[in-house]
């Protein structure tokens, strides 16, 4: 990539998304947080993926949340992200809390997934390279892994941030038993858990009663992931599959047999009450999202400048009434 002629909106802080301290911590994070998991790949639209990191960033969105094995082919979401820094914020690094995780498959044999301390410090290692960074701010497990110690993983969690090769830790998906535990060993080792990572939306809010307590009483914050089903909450699936969304790709993770008429019943009613509030069906499904604190952040996808900007508007209005959060929990489950 060649340099860019782009350069931050110098006003990027005065008409921003938004900020909220993550949990108990100094860190604060945007309300709207940008994921790399899809679009970001080698497979997919690169000028667009540019563009779609500049637009966040000129609209203060500030964390950028990536995984070892984003991207199709795995990994190539890092090394493009790397790119698109190298040539666009090579002054601004300070500016962005940039994550990555592993957990998930990675690579071959017996040493490229789960929890253990061989996989997550060499993926660590192998995410710096792609990204190009010294550091990254937040690093996860990506999941809970039943074969591994949580000593084991939340030791090479640890010993990452004292080695200063990342700021915080993370953890994403771990049952509420396993999380509990985890954090206390964390804690134990002088390192405590930063932020909780989970899927959290209108139609998946299993969480509420179990991790939000937790994390409150721990201090510790929480950041939704997949905040529209995959695209499911919006309008887009209303009238079929369009060419090109995340449900018509032969790489995508959302299935078409998750969009089933059952489902779109209940998204045309939700997209109704949207419209009365004025608002598109992804507006309102990230903004009721946002409505409580014990939500830190949303982390959207996007395929286009256009989604974030109509995505970013849902901060105009996160407030509900009592029959609107009565009907969605009806709808929701
Ligand atoms: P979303 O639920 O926000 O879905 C994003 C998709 O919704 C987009 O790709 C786009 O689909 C569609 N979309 C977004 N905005 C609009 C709009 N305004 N109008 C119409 N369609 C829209 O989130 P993701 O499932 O992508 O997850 C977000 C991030 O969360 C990931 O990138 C990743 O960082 C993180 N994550 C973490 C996981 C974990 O295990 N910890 C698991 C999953 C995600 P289309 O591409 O079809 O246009």
């Amino acid at each position: 990539m060649s340099q860019s002629s782009y350069s931050p909106h110098p006003e990027r802080y005065q008409h921003s998304v938004g900020y909220r301290f993550c949990g108990k911590s100094g860190l604060k994070l945007p309300q709207i947080s940008l994921g790399l998991w899809h679009n970001f790949g080698d497979v997919d639209n690169t000028a667009e993926a540019e563009k779609m990191i500049q637009f966040a960033f000129d609209n203060g969105i500030t964390h950028f949340d990536l995984a070892n094995n984003y991207g199709t082919p795995a990994g190539s979401a890092e090394t493009n992200f790397g790119k698109i820094l190298k040539k666009n914020f090579a002054s601004h690094r300070d500016e962005m809390v940039i994550s990555t995780k592993a957990g998930h498959e990675m690579w071959p044999g017996p040493y490229g997934d789960g929890g253990s301390r061989k996989y997550l410090i060499s993926s660590l290692h192998q995410s710096l390279k792609r990204m190009n960074l010294d550091y990254v701010d937040i690093f996860y497990s990506h999941r809970y892994d039943p074969n591994t110690p949580l000593e084991e993983t939340m030791g090479a969690l640890s010993d990452m941030v004292k080695q200063g090769k990342a700021l915080y830790i993370g953890l994403s998906k771990y049952p509420e038993d396993k999380a509990r535990e985890a954090f206390r060993i964390l804690r134990e080792k002088g390192t405590p858990c930063l932020i909780y990572q989970d899927r959290y939306n209108i139609f998946s809010r299993n969480i509420e009663n179990s991790h939000f307590p937790l994390l409150k009483e721990h201090g510790i914050g929480f950041i939704a992931f997949s905040p529209l089903a995959q695209g499911i909450l919006t309008e887009k699936y209303l009238h079929g599959i369009p060419e090109h969304s995340r449900a018509a790709l032969s790489y995508g993770f959302l299935q078409k047999s998750q969009i089933t008429p059952e489902v779109l019943a209940k998204v045309e009613e939700l997209n109704r009450m949207a419209q009365r509030r004025g608002q598109t069906m992804a507006q309102m499904a990230l903004a009721w999202c946002l409505r409580t604190p014990d939500v830190n952040s949303v982390i959207i996808g996007a395929s286009s400048v256009n989604q974030i900007q109509e995505n970013i508007d849902a901060l105009k209005n996160i407030s509900f009434t009592d029959d609107e959060l009565w009907r969605i929990g009806e709808l929701g489950a």
